[in-house]
């Protein structure tokens, strides 16, 4: 069984710094950023709706 990947929120709190915002599509609001799978991809939540979208960070 592979291991869960868990949230380091120190480690969350700094990645986030450079991650853009988004606003939902429906509600115009700004939606919460989370990121997973290591920080490669960060999943957005709309707080209103509960829509989902998850992007993938770019490598620099
Ligand atoms: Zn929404």
């Amino acid at each position: 069984m592979p291991p869960t990947p868990t949230d380091q929120p120190d480690q969350t709190a700094a990645a986030l710094a450079d991650v853009p915002d988004r606003t939902c599509t429906w509600c115009k609001v700004p939606m919460e950023k989370r990121l997973v799978a290591g920080g490669r991809f960060v999943h957005y939540t709309c707080p209103k709706c509960i829509f989902q979208h998850t992007s993938l960070r770019g490598k620099k």
